[in-house]
């Protein structure tokens, strides 16, 4: 037997037993006649102690050791003479008797430690040794548990785990695919998927009912903050179902992972809000509820004072942030200049501060006092508060007001990582217009159904009417982050063929990039419908962190590379030509 117990595993009841352990070597400390050994796995760290009766081979193998050896150690389990109680076998430690270095080791590029002394790239670098550390084990064990408890509740709910192929065809319809050329067939390439979406939907024609996959999704997409190119997806499809059907069922999955991943109960409903509402009131289709601080609009209350930016505005509105009118000017203008970032876009930001010598804001030449305490009330805000206005067009407007929200709610600590705030946000519109390509695009994607009451909208010939079409799609929000979205779907083939005339194609081009659903439609398609999750990020948010780096073993950096392969990179020419491929670029 290599080890008769794991490092985490001794404590003082194995007192005097002779035990073998094996792991990498964290730490020596030489202290005069004693040395300490960490000897590290991914159970925990248990202390090696050789002293004066220790025998020589023994510490003469010890004195060779270096960080990150692999040993394998038997000694005699005693009570430690300074206890550690940071740790759980902090109370005991191995009188050391035998020892075998399984594989030396070169001195890590940096320190597999809790706070680890090496930069990012380097840590990518070196992503074995990264992983080693204990906050990614921890990470990637929490990933391990939630894949668990996805599947012991949807199995418990007759869904069934089917695996859809990774080398389809290429449809980009929002993200572009990733391709891979096909060597059998000259001069045509397969995609990978963005995700199973019309597999699952030909499961539901199949009879397959419940479907659910953890599954890569592959998306080329411009990336932003902590996307990755490939990653995983909880993709679940049911049959005869109602929106209600889809949100209690998965509803249930997400509290069956609160309770057995985090231990928190959950018995009330989660909240739910139209994206009407969600716009409205939080400038996001993704609000998060942790906080309160939600927009007011102003715009009629504050017309009609000759303060141009106001007159001329689609839209006013203010937060109110609690218990701030003591913020300095300094602070005032600072925020003014954090909304005209260019990410946010805001021309100004004008400020009302209900101080103990009363009302004072940036715009008390226009406005009297009691025009402001009418602002100030409709705001909700009381003595003491600061509020924040914002005005320009609606939709951006209400945005910008929304991550200016954020931004207040982040720098006054209102968003801590241990609450959590789920939400249901539905009733989307089925379609965005795009000016620059004179053409509409589906919001979700095109098998999304439109509400039913919608539908003579959906038919009209006239642009308006099927701009205002809402979709029957809702998104699970936790904590401001959009963490699954779904729809119930188009299950007729002319609803279907309606849906790809609206966003530009012709019949043809319809029928080659979807003909195969289209017609599996013709043969008895269940309604249907279904949802997915990011289970990267969900991960991510119940390790109560930001990145959903730490919870993926081999991530790619944030530009799509893998450091640690060096991928992408180039291929030889003999299967260059092998693919039929040219490149340009030498
Ligand atoms: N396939 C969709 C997505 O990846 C989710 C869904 O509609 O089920 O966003």
């Amino acid at each position: 037997m290599y080890r008769t117990h794991s490092c985490g595993e001794l404590r003082l009841q194995h007192r005097g037993q002779q035990v073998t352990l094996a792991g990498w070597v964290q730490r020596i400390r030489n202290l005069g006649g004693m040395t300490f050994i960490d000897l590290r796995d991914r159970y925990g760290i248990t202390q090696l102690t050789i002293d004066e009766n220790t025998p020589d081979d023994v510490r003469k193998t010890a004195a060779t050791l270096g960080r990150e050896c692999v040993l394998q150690a038997t000694g005699t389990v005693l009570e430690r003479r300074s206890k550690n109680p940071k740790i759980p076998t902090g109370d005991v430690e191995l009188a050391l008797a035998r020892i075998t270095l399984l594989n030396a080791a070169e001195t890590p590029p940096f320190t597999i430690e809790d706070d680890s002394d090496g930069g990012e790239e380097l840590r990518a670098r070196f992503r074995y040794l990264d992983l080693r550390r204990n906050p990614l084990q921890k990470a990637i064990t929490l990933r391990h548990r939630m894949a668990q408890e996805v599947r012991s509740y949807l199995d418990s709910q007759q869904f069934l785990e089917i695996e859809t192929p990774f080398i389809i065809k290429s449809t980009p319809e929002g993200a572009r695919d990733f391709v891979v050329p096909s060597r059998m067939n000259p001069g045509e390439f397969y995609a990978l998927p963005q995700s199973p979406q019309t597999f699952k939907q030909l499961l539901m024609v199949a009879g397959y009912d419940r479907y659910f996959q953890i599954v890569r999704c592959f998306r080329d997409e411009d990336l932003r903050a902590d996307r990755q190119p490939e990653f995983t997806q909880i993709d679940c499809e049911m049959a005869f179902v109602e929106r209600e059907d889809i949100l209690q069922t998965f509803e249930g999955l997400a509290k069956h992972l609160f309770k057995s991943v985090l231990g928190v109960a959950w018995t009330d409903n989660f909240p739910r809000m139209s994206y009407a509402d969600a716009m409205a009131c939080y400038g996001s289709d993704k609000p998060d509820i942790r906080f309160d601080m939600r927009l007011n609009e102003l715009t009629a209350t504050v017309k009609g004072k000759n303060f141009t930016p106001f007159d001329t505005a689609e839209y006013t509105g203010g937060i109110c942030v609690q218990g701030c009118a003591d913020f300095t000017r300094k602070q005032l203008d600072e925020l003014a200049e954090w909304v005209k970032r260019p990410q946010i876009g805001a021309k100004g930001l004008v400020y009302i501060r209900w101080t103990n010598d009363g009302i004072k804001s940036s715009i008390d030449k226009y406005y009297t006092s009691d025009e402001l305490s009418a602002i100030a009330a409709q705001c909700r805000a009381a003595p003491g508060d600061l509020i924040l206005l914002l005005s320009g067009d609606k939709k951006k407007t209400r945005e910008r007001l929304g991550a200016l929200r954020i931004e207040m709610g982040n720098r006054l600590g209102m968003r801590p990582n241990n609450v959590f705030a789920p939400l249901w946000v539905y009733d989307f519109p089925l379609l965005e217009w795009d000016d620059a390509t004179q053409r509409f695009y589906a919001m979700h994607h095109p098998f999304t159904a439109p509400k039913p009451e919608d539908l003579p909208k959906f038919y009209s010939a006239n642009r308006d009417d099927i701009a205002q079409v809402n979709a029957n799609a809702y998104d699970f929000v936790l904590n401001g982050v959009e963490i699954g979205g779904g729809s119930i779907r188009i299950h007729d083939a002319s609803v279907q063929q309606r849906m790809f005339e609206v966003l530009g194609f012709s019949e043809s081009e319809a029928n080659y990039k979807f003909g195969f659903i289209i017609n599996a439609f013709r043969y008895g398609a269940p309604p249907h419908g279904g949802v997915a999750f990011g289970f990267d990020r969900w991960c991510a948010l119940f390790g109560g962190q930001e990145t959903i780096r730490d919870y993926i073993a081999f991530p790619k950096n944030n530009t799509g590379r893998d450091v640690m392969l060096d991928a992408p990179s180039k291929i030889d020419d003999a299967q260059m030509t092998e693919l039929c491929l040219k490149s340009e670029i030498k």
